[in-house]
């Protein structure tokens, strides 16, 4: 059984980087030099085994990072220097249509290192990532890899942070050259040079710094002093009463600026090269924080969702968060962050996010992608793995002393769907079974019925990440689907305010239906953050109170589909102000139906209009295309919003989603395979009148014809 590591040994960190910048690559070699893995092997190598790292062979085959899996190693220094430092790694996905992934991780982290390729920068998914990383308040390293190829620049990426991303970056190394002749690394911080020897650079050589780089050294070091004491009270001083700074004190005054986002740490290297990743390890250990250095927040239940700040203390009462739902060979695994106190397998845990339902906490693993080694107990920091514990991933538990959940994370919502059904009708049951499964790991992908027409809609981000889970039933639930064309997810909205006058009334041999209601409808402010809102106003009992929630009812069946085009109505308020009763003929199915039908009637009135998702994509392509690129984008009805270019165009555009479909392949052909792009939702916005006049001609002719189809 493993030992336990004292929390200020602990550091919970994510990998992120735009893809293809040596996110995989540079995990798959800390693996190595930390001892977890015993072989290299490259990322879509010649091998055939593929990085540790991508454990879903569908990621293996797309190349792409797609969960994040929980991997711990241990650390000793880069010259053995350190006492056992334990590093969970969080691996955070690189694509655009995981962002939720990419949030649930961010969430358990403590810090994390920005991966940048050397010659490219800044990328747009940097950029969004870091936008996140910025919400939770997650320091970071900036780690400039790939020094060994043509175009190399470590100051210009230097640049680019705080050009593209606001950072203050302080550039703690100095590379001994670049691009081929990318030899070693210089810390100036204590004035030594390092070269990494060995077939896989495991032996570190430490050096005097060669002759020719003495003064670059020297000034290096002054402007890292300078360019802390920016950012540090403490440092500061010194630097302005022209004392010197110790290297342990210039080091603190590092980790103090970093830990409070003041600065970000910039290294590099050659992740493929095996050059300069045990130096990252050791500014892992010297500059991100433990555990105990973050502010970790959760919701007391019992005090109307009050702020508690949660304790290390392993002597509080345990408050861990389920975070990630994965299936591997021994069965189904949960993912645990253990914030506040400990647990021990054995214990009972209650689930706060879910009526406080109580669990038994089986055998519990620290994984290591595909491997694991039991623990018995963890405490505040720790990252463990529990199977055969029933929950959905984002929720919290507790050991019953106390009602607390985590913060709920931010959900956007779905843009694209698609019906699907099993190829085999004998697959039913697994079919069932993967969809639950999913929507359990994944709030952002969506399962209905469809009332109509009975088929199953799956909804979620894009149609990458559809894609994948539909992949992912064949191979993980032996079942093939048939899928129908995706849909994009309008939504309908009114634009004015409409009274509502409905009086139901039916008369069937016994007692009627009657029920009476008036009100009326209208917009929600564009910031509101629910979709719907129901208010009763009613005085005096015109509409009896035990019938005001079947008006809610009504109204609640009503925007389910709106008369446009059959989507969902979002955006608007239903006022009830008036109605009539009858002692006898009222019944909660009578006003359920009289809200049903006066909404609908007054929806037509409120000039409804067809909402579309717009997408913000970034297309990056050789600068010799941006005529091509920017044709493709203004034919789909995208506005651009930024163009930067150098040897390659950037181009940020704002573009309907419903003109996306099939943009990967145009781009290619249009670029020779050299552009490549992102997409990630931005907002609902109106469809062009034109437009909407076609689809709403579209949607009446469907409905003609389904009728035709049932006389
Ligand atoms: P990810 O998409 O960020 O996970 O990137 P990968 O680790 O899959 O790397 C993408 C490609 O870049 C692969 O072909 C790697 O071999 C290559 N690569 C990664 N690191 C380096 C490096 O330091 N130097 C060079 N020249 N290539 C690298």
């Amino acid at each position: 059984m493993a030992t336990k590591i004292p929390i200020e040994r602990i550091r919970n960190i994510g990998i992120s980087a735009h893809i293809d910048s040596g996110k995989t690559t540079l995990t798959e070699r800390i693996l190595f030099y930390t001892g977890r893995i015993h072989a290299i092997h490259e990322v879509r190598g010649k091998d055939g085994v593929g990085a540790k790292m991508d454990s879903m062979d569908l990621e293996r085959e797309k190349g792409i990072t797609i969960q994040s899996a929980a991997t711990y190693c241990v650390w000793k220094g880069s010259k053995g220097q350190l006492e056992d430092i334990n590093i969970n790694i969080i691996d955070t996905p690189g694509h655009v249509d995981f962002t939720i992934e990419v949030e649930r991780a961010l969430r358990v982290l403590d810090g994390a290192i920005l991966v940048l390729d050397s010659g490219k920068g800044v990328q747009s998914q940097s950029i969004t990532v870091d936008k996140q990383m910025k919400r939770y308040r997650v320091p970071r390293i900036a780690f400039v890899n790939k020094m060994d190829n043509p175009g190399a620049n470590y100051e210009r990426v230097a640049d680019m942070l705080k050009e593209k991303l606001g950072h203050h970056p302080v550039k703690l190394q100095v590379p001994i050259g670049a691009e081929d002749k990318f030899e070693g690394i210089i810390d100036p911080i204590i004035g030594k040079a390092y070269y990494f020897d060995g077939e896989d650079g495991e032996k570190i050589r430490e050096e005097d710094v060669p002759a020719e780089f003495v003064e670059k050294t020297k000034a290096a070091r002054e402007e890292i002093v300078q360019q802390v004491a920016d950012v540090d009270d403490a440092l500061a001083e010194k630097f302005i009463n022209e004392e010197p700074v110790s290297d342990a004190e210039l080091r603190q005054a590092i980790r103090r600026a970093t830990l409070a986002l003041k600065m970000t740490p910039v290294m590099c290297g050659s992740a493929f090269r095996n050059k300069g990743v045990q130096l990252l390890l050791d500014g892992v250990v010297l500059y991100l924080p433990n555990p105990k250095e973050v502010l970790n927040e959760g919701h007391d239940q019992e005090k109307n969702e009050e702020k508690v700040a949660l304790e290390s203390d392993p002597s509080k009462p345990f408050v861990g968060l389920a975070f990630k739902l994965q299936q591997d060979k021994y069965g189904q695994l949960t993912y645990f962050r253990v914030y506040q106190g400990q647990v021990t397998s054995g214990d009972t845990i209650f689930n706060t996010s879910n009526e406080m339902r109580k669990v038994r906490v089986p055998r519990m693993f620290r994984m290591h992608s595909d491997d694991r080694e039991e623990v018995k107990t963890a405490e505040a920091g720790d990252i463990v793995a529990f199977y055969g514990v029933e929950a959905s991933s984002g929720e919290t538990f507790t050991d019953g002393k106390v009602n607390i959940t985590l913060t709920s994370m931010h959900v956007p919502a779905a843009v694209i769907s698609l019906a699907i059904a099993p190829k085999d009708r004998n697959a039913e049951t697994n079919f069932s079974k993967a969809l639950n499964r999913f929507t359990k790991e994944d709030p952002t992908f969506r399962v209905h019925q469809d009332e109509e027409s009975q088929q199953t809609i799956i909804s979620g981000m894009g149609e990458l990440h559809l894609d994948i889970y539909m992949e992912r039933m064949r191979r993980e639930y032996s079942c093939d689907v048939v899928a129908g064309k995706p849909q994009v997810a309008y939504r309908e909205t009114i634009t004015q305010k409409a009274p509502i006058a409905y009086t139901h009334k039916k008369q069937t041999g016994g007692s009627g239906q009657y029920a009476k209601i008036g009100g009326y409808i209208e917009p929600l402010p564009p910031d509101a953050v629910e979709t719907y809102e129901f208010v009763d106003e009613i005085v005096g009992g015109s509409i009896p109170k035990e019938f005001i929630p079947a008006c809610d009812k009504g109204f609640k069946e009503g925007i389910k589909k709106g008369s446009l085009i059959g989507f969902p109505v979002v955006g608007l308020r239903c006022v009830i102000d008036d109605g009539l009763h009858h002692p006898v003929d009222s019944s909660e199915m009578a006003f359920k139906t009289a809200a049903l039908m006066g909404f609908r009637e007054a929806y037509d009135k409120a000039k409804p209009t067809i909402l579309e998702p717009i997408m913000k994509v970034e297309v990056e392509a050789p600068v010799e295309f941006q005529g091509s690129v920017v044709g493709q984008v203004n034919q789909r009805r995208g506005v651009i919003m930024e163009t930067v270019s150098d040897e390659n165009v950037t181009i940020t555009a704002e573009v309907p989603l419903n003109t996306m479909f099939g943009y990967s392949t145009d781009l290619r052909s249009a670029t020779q395979g050299k552009g490549n792009f992102t997409m990630e939702f931005a907002r609902y916005s109106p469809v062009p009148k034109q437009e909407q006049e076609e689809m709403i001609k579209k949607y009446r002719e469907q409905l003609a014809k389904e009728a035709a189809a049932r006389k």
